[in-house]
């Protein structure tokens, strides 16, 4: 059976390469997406048709409280992210092939304890390999890590923080 992906917010923002047709998410998931680059993604996935938004009934959503609710996670989750492990639950209860994409901490905890498989688009890459630096968004000029400030000492533009790879 083809693997059916539960996709959070992460996944688009941090770059998923989708390899599958089916790709699930919940609809309070799509407003997380909200820088430029991603939302653009998520547009022509969802026009090219290989990503469904599915809500999940509210039995589902109490079931996972209840299978979670011992664990100190369930504070720290959002409603979006329950609903995102409701629907990871509800699939794989229907017998599908499911992994869930995510690289949230707290969302992968508890899904290591409701047994449910996942992977992350980034956390694999963070060991050793990543790294951060900051860039001004008006003159490129490049500052180390522990440059303070958010601004740009040069030309007093925005200062981002962009992922490098440091090795291979
Ligand atoms: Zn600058």
């Amino acid at each position: 059976m083809e693997i059916c992906y539960v996709l959070d917010a992460s996944a688009f923002i941090n770059g998923f390469q989708f390899t599958s047709k089916r790709n699930f998410t919940v609809p309070e998931i799509t407003a997380e997406i909200k820088d430029f680059e991603s939302r653009l993604k998520f547009d022509a996935i969802v026009n090219e048709g290989l990503l469904t938004i599915q809500d999940v009934p509210s039995e589902c959503l109490s079931c996972v409280h209840d299978i979670i609710y011992e664990s100190g996670d369930i504070l720290r989750l959002s409603f979006p992210d329950k609903k995102l492990i409701a629907l990871a639950y509800m699939l794989s209860q229907q017998g599908e092939n499911i992994k869930v994409i995510t690289d949230d901490y707290t969302i992968q905890n508890t899904l290591k304890i409701m047994d449910i498989p996942y992977s992350g688009v980034i956390t694999e890459g963070i060991k050793g390999i990543y790294n951060w630096k900051k860039v001004c968004e008006g003159c490129k000029k490049e500052f180390p890590e522990e440059y303070p400030f958010d601004d740009c000492e040069i030309c007093g533009s925005k200062i981002f923080k962009k992922r490098i790879k440091v090795s291979k």
